[in-house]
């Protein structure tokens, strides 16, 4: 049995007071800890970012890759040992800006693997830079007469790429998205959220109050996420062209085969418990040492 307390690091999270990023540790704990899971077989990575330096406060394996290559090396750590739960975690900026093929190629191969995306809507680490996801029209330190470009609408992005699991969570709903993060890490394919989660410090516009006006959960409504055209519409429902009600809970979901049920080799049996004594690996450590 794992409790939140075995989860818990020596050294503590140096964010910001207030943070949202707090509110996404304790709830991805929760998940940890409410599903059973034994630490040693969970693997987090990430990339670069405030939110990025997570994997180092929770008592599990992680990995802290570079900027938006969270992904790729989550990939990697799959392939080769698909036993593991493997959760790549960044910023809006790491994940939709630098990262943002990573993200396209994931979705599209349904990797068998959870992806949170702590989204802030602005550069933390930096001091505070527009990110792919701020409003148009925010002003920040390097759009100091208002961004003039729309933001990125991750939601649909990942629904018309394939992933299939698509939700989005928010810091301020600790309950919730806990259950979002369960069940995103139980499901067999590419399981997604995007969190809501204030910068306090840099982001003045989107903060908890701001949010708190206008989050609904979408299962009290009776939303179907089977239904691929009304995740469509309830993607597009929070954007910066009418900043008004924003859904959150799950959107989409769908069952279909994930990249390694079409990968024979490896499907049934992880990479790592292959019997490799009888390959010559000679050649390629001459290549490298
Ligand atoms: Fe959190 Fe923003 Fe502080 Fe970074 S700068 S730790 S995102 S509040």
């Amino acid at each position: 049995m794992v409790t939140i307390k075995d989860l818990n690091t020596r050294t503590q999270p140096n964010w910001c007071p207030g943070c949202g990023n707090y509110s996404i540790l304790t709830a991805l704990k929760m998940a940890v800890a409410d599903l059973g899971l034994d630490p040693k077989n969970v693997c987090l990575t990430s990339g670069i970012g405030c939110g990025s330096k997570l994997p180092h406060w929770i008592n599990t394996y992680g990995i802290h890759t570079i900027h938006g290559r969270g992904l790729p090396v989550a990939t990697g750590i799959h392939l080769a040992n698909n036993k593991l739960k493997v959760v790549s975690i960044g910023g809006d900026g790491d994940g939709y800006g630098i990262g943002l093929s990573h993200f396209v190629h994931s979705c599209r191969r349904n990797l068998d693997m959870a992806y949170f995306v702590q989204n802030n809507q602005i550069y933390g680490l930096t001091k505070g830079q527009t990110s792919p996801t701020s409003d148009k029209g925010f002003k920040t330190v390097s759009t100091p007469f208002g961004a003039i470009e729309w933001p990125i609408f991750p939601l649909s992005l990942a629904i018309e790429q394939g992933a299939t699991f698509v939700a989005r969570g928010f810091a301020g709903e600790i309950k919730h998205l806990t259950e979002l993060m369960k069940q995103a890490i139980q499901h067999p394919g590419f399981a997604y959220i995007d969190i809501l989660q204030p910068c306090v410090t840099f982001n003045k516009k989107n903060t908890y109050d701001w949010f708190k006006k206008r989050v609904y959960k979408l299962e009290e409504t009776g939303h179907d996420p089977t239904d691929k055209s009304e995740a469509l519409k309830k993607a597009d429902e929070w954007n910066a062209y009418y900043d008004d009600n924003i859904p959150i809970g799950l959107f989409y979901k769908k069952d279909h085969e994930h990249y390694l049920e079409r990968y024979e080799y490896i499907k049934d049996k992880p990479l790592v418990e292959h019997d490799i004594s009888n390959v010559d690996i000679t050649k390629i450590m001459e290549d490298f040492v």
